[in-house]
């Protein structure tokens, strides 16, 4: 219902959406992009292909100025003038395509991104557990039978349909991650060959080159939990590990992009994180929407199976029907 209402609204938005856009800057937010099938995020990303990608820039050149991370900090704190709203592209995950496909394209289009990485992953150490889920969930698709061990461990009835267990598979929170291994020998899944045979994740190589190419490696957390299910400690633990290590590399140490989501992070994380004076801000991807803390900004999630022009004009639709209601900024407590 909410989606029709969205659907309908975005369709009587402007095709300027430069002058429509509700904030004076523009956050899009990318994990991937491939022409290729990527079995360990394809269940849990829709990630673009080449051309998508770069109608969605070339979209949002033309109402928006793309600008570096030196240019953000400014503007944001008002010393800097831009032409036209702001734009800065950030990418989570530190996936490999981010040197291959992504990191060419942008250096043709002179348009700069950060990539917010997760550490334990870099060099492909390990691989993130919802990427362990994707590659279980691709291997369920196509595997003709499934050993039955794997229907109780949910128990589920094994005669119900192979989407309802990848359904569950594809639930397994970062808490319960460990079964995902417990799986991958019942399904004959090996995580490590895969690591080894696709390199999923950047190494420690790629991501100095690409800060000497003058791209941003900033942090995403150590291993990717959801901080709205960590304790303030381990909030703090696994945040100071990643700073220290982007400090110690010369990595991009002054943000830091939320894991999932910065849903239900209380006021009392950022009171931590901002102790911190070496830190300038962090990154939600809840949409076009305020936060009352007012460092935490909120990128827009641009792999939603739509074009990028298709989404932002959501988005406006969507912000402008909140702001209606009063619900257009995250209170935090
Ligand atoms: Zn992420």
């Amino acid at each position: 219902m909410k989606e029709r209402i969205i659907n309908l609204l975005a369709a009587f938005e402007s095709e300027n959406i430069g002058k429509s856009f509700p904030l004076d800057y523009c956050l899009p937010l990318y994990h991937s992009v491939s022409d290729e099938e990527l079995s360990h995020i394809k269940h849990v990303i829709r990630y673009k292909t080449i051309k998508q990608f770069e109608d969605d820039l070339d979209y949002l050149s033309k109402n928006f100025q793309f600008v570096d991370w030196q240019e953000f900090k400014a503007f944001t704190s008002g010393n800097f003038k831009p032409k036209k709203k702001i734009a800065l592209l950030t990418f989570d995950d530190g996936f490999r395509e981010f040197y291959e496909v992504v990191a060419p394209v942008l250096e043709r289009k002179g348009i700069y991104a950060c990539n917010f990485v997760n550490p334990a992953f870099i060099d492909n150490k390990d691989m993130m557990f919802r990427c362990k889920a994707s590659l279980l969930a691709d291997a369920v698709e196509k595997n003709k039978t499934i050993d039955p061990e794997v229907y109780r461990m949910f128990s589920l009835d094994n005669h119900v349909e192979k989407g309802i267990l990848q359904k569950k598979i594809l639930s397994v929170n970062y808490q319960g991650r460990a079964v995902l291994d417990e799986l991958a020998e019942k399904i004959e899944v090996d995580f490590k060959a895969y690591s080894k045979e696709h390199q999923p994740y950047l190494s420690s190589e790629e991501v100095k080159e690409l800060t000497r190419k003058g791209f941003g490696i900033s942090s995403h957390s150590w291993d990717h939990p959801k901080y709205g299910d960590l304790s303030l400690k381990e909030q703090m633990e696994t945040t100071d590990k990643t700073f220290a290590y982007l400090k110690k590399n010369g990595f991009l140490y002054e943000s830091f992009a939320f894991p999932f989501t910065d849903f239900e992070v209380k006021k009392d994380f950022f009171d931590e994180l901002f102790k911190n004076e070496e830190i300038y801000c962090s990154f939600g991807c809840a949409g076009i929407k305020l936060d009352s803390v007012k460092r935490n900004f909120q990128r827009i999630p641009m792999e939603m199976g739509e074009s990028g022009a298709q989404i932002m004009k959501k988005e406006i639709a969507y912000f402008r029907l909140k702001k209606l209601v009063n619900k257009n900024m995250i209170i935090r407590e």
